[in-house]
C-alpha cells in the first residue's frame, strides 16, 4: 500500500500522514524533513545556498538515512540530532533555495523512490508499504499510489495554526511573524511543484474546518 499526500506548508500534511501510517502498519516518511536536512546539511558545510551547483553536490554526499517510524521521527546526520534544527523559522525561510535547486530536486527524488521501493519489499513496515508526504509525491514520486491525496486548507487556517505551533500563539504579531515561513515559501515552492491544485486521480481534503481525525477518516475512506 503507498498513500500519497501533498499541500502546502500548514495543511495538516505531517500529522495527519503519521496517524494514517500509524493506523495501518505502514512506515512514514516526510519528505519535507529531506529537502530541510539538505538545507542544513549545505550550511554546515559553508556552502551559500544560491549556489545551486555546490549544494547539488552537498546533497549527493549527504549521509542520511529518513526515519521512517511515525512514532519517532529523530533525525540524525552525520552524527548530530538535527531533528529541531531542522525546523527553525530561520531554517524554514531558506529551504525552498535548496527546493528549486533541479539538481537536488533529483537526488532527493533518487532518494525517496529507493526508500518507498524498500517499503514494498520489506523495511520498517514489513512490506506493509508506506504513507509519503510532500509537494510532489502524487504528481512526480509516486503518481502510481494507491491513494493520492491534496489535503489543502484556507490561508487563514495554516497562518494559525502554524504560528500556534511554532510561536505557541496565533495572535496578530504570531501571525505576522509566521507569513515568510508559510506564504513566501509556498510561493517560492509552487514555482517547481503544483500542489495548489489536484491533478487528475488526486482527491483533495479540504481540512480548514475538519478536525484531525475527521481528515485521517477522510483518508481512511478512500483504501
Ligand atoms: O513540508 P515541509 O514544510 O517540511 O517542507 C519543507 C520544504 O521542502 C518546502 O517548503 C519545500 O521547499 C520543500 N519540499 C519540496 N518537495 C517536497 C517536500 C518538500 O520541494 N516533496
Amino acid at each position: 500500500m503507498i498513500i500519497a499526500i501533498d499541500g502546502p506548508s500548514g495543511s495538516g500534511k505531517s500529522t495527519v500522514s503519521k496517524l494514517v501510517a500509524q493506523r495501518n502498519g505502514l512506515a512514514y516518511l516526510d519528505t519535507g524533513a529531506m529537502f530541510r536536512a539538505a538545507a542544513w546539511w549545505a550550511h554546515r558545510g559553508g556552502i551559500d545556498l544560491d549556489d545551486q551547483a555546490a549544494v547539488e553536490e552537498a546533497t549527493k554526499e549527504m549521509p542520511f538515512t529518513p526515519p521512517l517510524d511515525p512514532l519517532d521521527q529523530t533525525f540524525v546526520l552525520d552524527g548530530v540530532d538535527i531533528t529541531s534544527a531542522i525546523r527553525e523559522p530561520s531554517l524554514s525561510r531558506v529551504v525552498s533555495k535548496v527546493a528549486v535547486n533541479l539538481g537536488v530536486r533529483a537526488e532527493l527524488l533518487r532518494r525517496q523512490r529507493e526508500v518507498i521501493a524498500a517499503e514494498q519489499r520489506g523495511g520498517f513496515s514489513g512490506g506493509a508499504g508506506i504513507v509519503a508526504e510532500g509537494r510532489d509525491i502524487t504528481t512526480v514520486v509516486v503518481p502510481e499510489a494507491d491513494v493520492r491525496v491534496l489535503l489543502t486548507a484556507s490561508e487563514e487556517a495554516r497562518l494559525a495554526r502554524r504560528a500556534r505551533e511554532v510561536r505557541g500563539d496565533a495572535s496578530d504579531a504570531a501571525i505576522e511573524a509566521t507569513r515568510a515561513e508559510i506564504v513566501d515559501r509556498d510561493k517560492a515552492d509552487s514555482t517547481v511543484s503544483e500542489f495548489m491544485h489536484a491533478a487528475d486521480g488526486v482527491t483533495t481534503i479540504d481540512s480548514s474546518a475538519l478536525t484531525i481525525d475527521q481528515v485521517v477518516d477522510a483518508i481512511q475512506s478512500l483504501m
